[in-house]
């Protein structure tokens, strides 16, 4: 299959997928249970990491197909987006990207069969600031031994892989950066690492059937085989796992887009159905221009989504480029909350109720100007970038040295 091909193939099966999985989606909500039954498919679909390449079991898919799905997955289930996301991108494409030859057999297969990997960066007091981390992962022959605390960790308590990141200290306790630690958490198969606790469960606006939790290292022990390797070394080690996040950012984005269309599609159906004033909503000029205002909020986003995503298969890294990323996930995000805002006041109070997927939509939307890096430090992103400067700001990978 040519890459045109393959891409009308992704977009087909997550097109059936979506009706599929829309019409549970309000269960997974209202349950807050994690859509298990929807994983099976999505593994039978070859959808769960469709990014891992073919000779660690994948299909080599490219970040623009994932885009692809992920929309189309969004438009019927938010939940079953994220999946995709995070079985496509950021973890665990920090893992084919740095890791050993054993981290990625290890890895890949479990991906492949199903888990949705967790990546542990927040912290109580670092947030934005995520550089301020003060888990620690202190050498000790050949293990590194984990301490701290990281919360609302997508995926906590049913992810199986973990990557994990830390302040590494040499044997002498010296800070020497900060790295990424893969560790495998899977209690129900017995594999219960000691000093690895899912200490709380967050209870959210939206995106609830996703478990958001806190998670307690107390002396956990990872072999030095399961630190991830950076290509810049320790002190840029950071710098190089945000730039893997760069692909979970363009995802996060794309999901906020699809919530967006998917929510365009209802209030384009309600308005020809609905009449008020003996005809209907579709003929009133004020509705029509809300919907072309919506519309073209929609298109700009998947174009700079598109941008982002292609990107990587461009530009000097495999992951998309940081600016690019920002200035997709920054629009989608905030765009997609004033269109999912609009369709909901299309359908009046109607759209206020559960009988429809709005109300939920809206809520589920609302997440993407905060996790995955803020809007706020998106912006400060792009106008450093812009501007050829530096922000202290650290989301984007630039750690303070000592002395700097
Ligand atoms: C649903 C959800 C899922 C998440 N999943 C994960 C996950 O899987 N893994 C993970 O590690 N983290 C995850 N997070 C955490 C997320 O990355 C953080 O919430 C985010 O980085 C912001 O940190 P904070 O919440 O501590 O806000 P703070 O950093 O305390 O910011 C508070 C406010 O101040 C603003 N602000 C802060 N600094 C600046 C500045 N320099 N300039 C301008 N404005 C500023 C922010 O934009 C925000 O509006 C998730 C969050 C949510 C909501």
């Amino acid at each position: 299959m040519n890459k045109s091909h393959r891409s009308v193939h992704f977009l087909s099966i997550a097109k059936e997928l979506s009706q599929k999985f829309a019409p549970k989606a309000a269960l997974w909500d209202r349950s807050r249970e994690y859509c298990w039954e929807n994983i099976d498919d999505l593994v039978d679909a070859g959808l769960m990491g469709m990014t891992i390449p073919k000779q660690y079991g994948g299909q080599s898919a490219s970040f623009y197909d994932v885009v692809l799905v992920i929309e189309e997955i969004a438009r019927g289930c938010a939940l079953s987006a994220r999946i995709v996301v995070e079985s496509n991108m950021g973890g665990i494409s920090a893992v084919i990207a740095y890791g050993t030859e054993e981290q990625k057999n290890y890895c890949a297969p479990l991906v492949l069969k199903g888990d949705k990997p967790a990546i542990c960066i927040t912290e109580p007091e670092a947030g934005s600031a995520a550089t301020e981390m003060k888990t620690v992962a202190q050498k000790a022959g050949s293990k590194y031994i984990l301490n701290g605390v990281k919360h609302w960790i997508t995926g906590g308590g049913i992810s199986k892989l973990h990557l994990i990141f830390a302040r590494i200290l040499d044997e002498e306790g010296q800070d020497l950066g900060i790295g990424g630690f893969l560790v495998h958490y899977d209690p129900a198969n017995n594999i219960k690492p000691d000093g690895f606790t899912v200490a709380r469960r967050e209870h959210t606006l939206g995106l609830c059937g996703m478990p958001e939790a806190e998670l307690h290292f107390n002396d956990l022990e990872v072999d030095e085989a399961f630190m991830l390797p950076t290509p810049s070394g320790f002190r840029r080690g950071f710098a190089d796992l945000m730039n893997a996040y760069n692909s979970q950012r363009v995802g996060a984005g794309t999901i906020a887009m699809g919530i967006a269309a998917g929510s365009l599609d209802h209030a384009k159906r309600y308005m020809t159905d609905r009449h008020q004033f003996g005809r209907p909503l579709a003929e009133f000029q004020g509705l029509q221009w809300m919907i072309a205002e919506m519309d073209t909020s929609v298109h700009a986003s998947r174009l700079l989504l598109y941008e982002a995503a292609k990107s990587a298969e461009e530009g000097k890294s495999q992951f998309p480029d940081p600016l690019l990323a920002a200035r997709a996930k920054l629009f989608a995000s905030e765009s997609a909350i004033k269109v999912v805002s609009d369709a909901l006041q299309l359908f009046g109070a109607r759209g206020y109720g559960d009988q429809e997927p709005l109300e939920r939509m809206y809520r589920d939307v609302r997440m993407f100007t905060i996790g995955g890096g803020t809007a706020q430090i998106l912006k400060t992103q792009v106008g450093s970038r812009l501007l050829g400067i530096k922000a202290p700001q650290t989301r984007d990978g630039y750690l303070r040295l000592s002395g700097e």
